[in-house]
């Protein structure tokens, strides 16, 4: 191999790992997707909550329509004492009229009361129905979602194979010291080893190359290096 076409297969093995690099990090994302979905817990808490809240404001309304009816029925048994005709001692007939008239305030307090516990329970039932509404629709979406992401984790373990095999290929070409340079050079400048020689420049430091640097680039029999960032500069003709 020439020192172009090995500076070359340099640079095509750095678009395999760095194809690897996120093809990988894609793969951390979908399995971090497929494992949970933040809205849909949040939605099966509120619906918990919302059905928690309805129990209690049922149960209040219970409570308020008894107490009612209670008041109804005390009221019932005082007014018939009262127009039954058998009391006649006066002492014992205004106090049965005021507590009468005691009850009476009382009953009118309780509807109020009633009123408000139905009312109160009937929008805590309609925040169950929205709140379980949006948790249905939540949970249809992510099954389909699911899918999607079952898809695609295919695609990338696929993609994943064919690009190790290549690059696999192609590593068993180059030499092994030269390798190991390229992977130092990776490791200590941004998981790039290897720059490209455009319009008379590095690409990735945008310095210019001197006009013997670059001759150098193209005929030298060793792998030339940016003189200001340090990686393997390749001219693609
Ligand atoms: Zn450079």
């Amino acid at each position: 191999m020439s020192t172009t076409q090995i500076a070359a297969a340099l640079y095509q093995l750095q678009q395999l790992d760095l194809e690897l690099e996120r093809l990988s990090a894609e793969q951390q994302a979908v399995a971090s997707s497929a494992q949970g979905n933040t809205e849909l817990q949040k939605l099966r808490t509120e619906q918990k909550t919302a059905q928690q809240q309805l129990r209690a404001g049922l149960q209040a309304q219970r409570e308020a329509e008894r107490t009612l009816e209670d008041l109804g029925h005390r009221l019932k048994t005082q007014e018939q004492r009262l127009y039954g005709g058998t009391i006649s001692n006066p002492k014992e007939l205004n106090a049965l009229q005021q507590e009468i008239q005691h009850l009476r305030l009382q009953q009118s307090h309780q509807e109020e009361v009633t009123l408000e516990a139905m009312d109160a329970a009937e929008s805590l039932q309609e925040k169950a129905n929205d709140v379980s509404e949006a948790l249905r629709q939540a949970e249809e979406a992510w099954i389909r979602q699911s899918g999607a992401l079952i898809t695609r984790r295919d695609q990338l373990a696929t993609r994943r194979q064919e690009v190790q095999l290549k690059r696999e290929q192609l590593a068993a070409k180059l030499d092994a010291e030269l390798l190991s340079r390229y992977d130092r050079i990776r490791r200590t400048r941004q998981g790039k080893a290897v720059s490209k020689v455009e319009q008379g420049s590095c690409q990735w430091c945008r310095v210019i190359l001197t006009p013997r640097e670059l001759q150098h680039v193209r005929i030298n029999t060793e792998l030339q290096t940016c003189s200001n960032c340090g990686r393997i500069l390749y001219f693609d003709r």
